[in-house]
């Protein structure tokens, strides 16, 4: 049994099956386009957990098998994932598909094994030597994205393979670290330096802010320490700068993050027009992340009434834009989805 949110296993399976879907065969090029389908569909336990106990004797699987074992999972494109079908095959093609993924499971523990090593420690001693490095120059003067552009380079070095993989890596190893409540003592200097380090570079040569700083620092604001170095240091900062008119998505997904913004659909709205779609997109992810807990999804019934009168009400008036862009309706195909939703949720 693996978690299939763990970069590693997502590489090493992503490399075993040579990048490509197994459905389709075609290369998947991203990381974000990456599905790990599950051939026993997932939901079989609560749906028909009978059926699952009959394939597993039928299938000669062992009694301890497990949903998301590496034998029942494969790497497929989001459109091409079958997961959402929902239904229980013949036994022959279960045969047939276990067949061929039986031999890539010892290839993938393998695989996993050998990126594992590779990345155990690295984002620490990444960034230890990173800072050491700006110790040692007494004037810290970075123009734009050269910060990160470093960083990557020391990450590079210990890539298993392309970029986008290695961003995603980091990304989600950065997440691994700063979404626990807390960071170890030996995470937590690093950290701190990071935090001090940053108002430094956070404005570009140019004046503009630098957005990847600004997006490192809201991976940051879940760790509780952290939060409260950022709450003293950056946060104030970066409240003048939204309050002086700033609205970029990156600033304000920050202060979301931060807790300085927490109504989600009062910024959905504000953010709905045409130059902010991404960040749209990221908010509609984020409503799947706030109903999937209790607590939220109960506050989001109570207010439904209110949540969707207004999110209607902005729809309404992009729905009358006349010649809308793509990007527009886009948005609007977003609004509608999740008040479909609200009115479903239970
Ligand atoms: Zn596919």
């Amino acid at each position: 049994m693996v978690n299939l949110q763990d970069p590693v296993f997502r590489t090493a399976i992503w490399e075993v099956y040579n990048r490509k879907c197994y459905y389709c065969k075609e290369l998947i090029q991203e990381f974000t386009n990456f599905h790990i389908d599950h051939i026993i569909y997932k939901a079989i336990i609560q749906n028909e957990p009978n059926k699952f106990e009959e394939l597993k004797k039928k299938l000669n699987l062992s009694p301890n098998f497990d949903i998301n074992d590496i034998i029942n999972l494969v790497p497929s494109h989001i459109k091409c994932n079958r997961d959402k079908w929902d239904k229980v095959l013949e036994i022959e093609t279960y045969l047939h598909h276990f067949s061929i993924t039986k031999d890539k499971v010892i290839l993938i523990k393998k695989k996993m094994i050998e990126i594992g090593k590779k990345f155990e420690n690295f984002e620490k001693e990444a960034l230890n030597e990173y800072f050491l490095l700006q110790e040692q120059s007494s004037e810290i003067l970075i123009p734009n994205l050269k910060v990160i552009e470093e960083i990557m380079e020391i990450w590079s070095e210990i890539s298993p393979s392309e970029n986008d993989v290695l961003g995603f890596i980091v990304l989600e190893k950065f997440n691994e670290i700063f979404l626990k409540k807390s960071i170890s003592d030996e995470e937590f200097p690093i950290i701190k330096k990071f935090i001090e380090f940053a108002p430094k570079i956070i404005f570009n040569t140019d004046g503009n802010l630098n957005l990847d700083i600004i997006h490192i620092l809201y991976l940051l604001t879940p760790a509780k320490k952290a939060k409260h170095l950022l709450n003293k240091k950056i946060i104030p900062d970066i409240i003048e700068i939204y309050n002086s008119g700033n609205r970029d998505k990156e600033i304000i997904k920050f202060l979301f993050y931060c807790g300085v913004l927490e109504d989600l659909f009062s910024l959905m709205i504000k953010a709905s027009d045409e130059k902010n779609l991404d960040f749209v997109r990221f908010l509609k992810d984020e409503y799947y992340n706030l109903i999937s807990k209790k607590d939220e999804k109960h506050k989001i019934i109570q207010n439904r009434k209110e949540i969707i009168k207004n999110l209607t009400k902005k729809k309404h008036e992009l729905g009358i834009i006349e010649n809308p862009s793509s990007e527009v309706k886009e948005i609007i195909e977003r609004l509608n989805e999740i008040i479909r939703n609200i009115m479903k949720l239970e």
